[in-house]
């Protein structure tokens, strides 16, 4: 990126009325046939539409041709029933009705290429994709074929390989991982977790992300935030493996959130996508406020390898909600990059 402070989301963004139960994570779609696969590729514009309105300088897809950023994705691959369905503790935090293992696991085509063609098609823009990351793909199901979370994680890397290569090939500029089990497991992550993630970059040349968060901003996500003490220290058991591991980016949850900027010190060296959009709230920021948050990390980041946020996905949130959130995004960059360039 040539631009200072190039802003761009974590991840999804609401979805249409028309497509989807708006503010509802898991909505069921609303259309069928060629009608839901045309209904997509609208929101998709759409979604678009609004990012570049708002002056994003990395846009993406919105996830808006997926119901769930981890099921999507799994339910395109073979040896996962979804009829046969287990109850499972998702990230040690609450229970969920979740397909299960019966098989290698392998995938027959590509998910998203065909989404991010048609992205690609829309915008001369920067285009970030995102994939669920192995360690919270085994974290959302009920293995009872491998029974090892580190053998079931290593063989989705390899499918994420495939697949992000031919991301790469359709034109995506950086391609980011959703693990927010890495705040969690942190023993599995410095073991295998991170290696699992190096397997699926393996051989790209486009750049790599990794997004770590403290989750959406439901219930479930905010009540365990509430148990996690006055300084959330998590970061601190996985950046130093994650500093000497090949991934170029890391995003994080900084807004409102009461991480110690001073832990970012030990990823040095890492762009950091700084999250200053808090996503667990409908109160838009001000643009200062996201600016004081910027001008926070910047202690801890190099100017030329901080982007600015959002803490997570904004799918859960209303239309109206999410676009003030990005102008705000935007316009406090803006006052930062001012500041630095004056
Ligand atoms: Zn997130």
């Amino acid at each position: 990126m040539t631009k200072l402070l190039p802003t761009s989301t974590a991840g999804s963004l609401p979805k249409p009325s028309w497509l989807a139960q708006p503010e509802t994570l898991w909505s069921p779609w609303k259309l069928e046939g060629q009608e839901l696969i045309d209904g997509k590729q609208d929101a998709l514009r759409v979604s678009l539409q609004e990012q570049q309105k708002a002056g994003i300088d990395i846009v993406s897809d919105g996830e808006q041709t997926r119901q769930h950023f981890v099921t999507t994705f799994i339910e395109h691959l073979d040896g996962v029933d979804f009829e046969q369905r287990k109850t499972v503790k998702i990230r040690d935090r609450y229970d969920a009705s979740v397909p299960s293992v019966v098989g290698a696991v392998s995938r027959q085509k590509p998910v998203f290429v065909e989404d991010a063609k048609f992205l690609r098609q829309q915008t001369d823009k920067p285009i970030k994709w995102a994939l669920p990351g192995p360690m919270t793909m085994i974290d959302t199901l009920y293995d009872g074929h491998y029974q090892s979370r580190e053998k079931l994680a290593w063989e989705f890397a390899k499918i994420l390989n495939q697949e992000a290569r031919e991301l790469e090939a359709a034109g995506v500029d950086i391609i980011q991982f959703d693990e927010p089990a890495f705040n969690v497991f942190f023993d599995e992550v410095n073991d295998w977790g991170i290696a699992a993630l190096e397997r699926a970059i393996e051989g790209l040349k486009c750049e790599t992300a990794v997004h770590i968060c403290y989750g959406y901003g439901i219930k479930a996500n905010t009540d365990w935030k509430k148990t996690l003490g006055s300084e959330w220290r998590q970061y601190e058991e996985v950046f130093p493996r994650l500093r000497q591991s090949n991934i170029d980016i890391v995003s994080l949850e900084c807004q409102n959130s009461r991480v110690p900027m001073d832990l970012i010190e030990l990823i040095r060296g890492k762009k950091v996508m700084i999250g200053a959009i808090d996503v667990a709230t409908n109160t838009i920021e001000t643009p200062e406020q996201v600016a004081d948050t910027l001008r926070k990390a910047l202690q801890f980041v190099d100017a030329d390898k901080l982007y600015p946020s959002t803490n997570c996905g904004m799918a859960p949130l209303s239309r109206e909600v999410a676009r003030g959130k990005l102008n705000a995004l935007s316009a406090g960059a803006d006052i930062l990059r001012r500041e630095l360039l004056a």
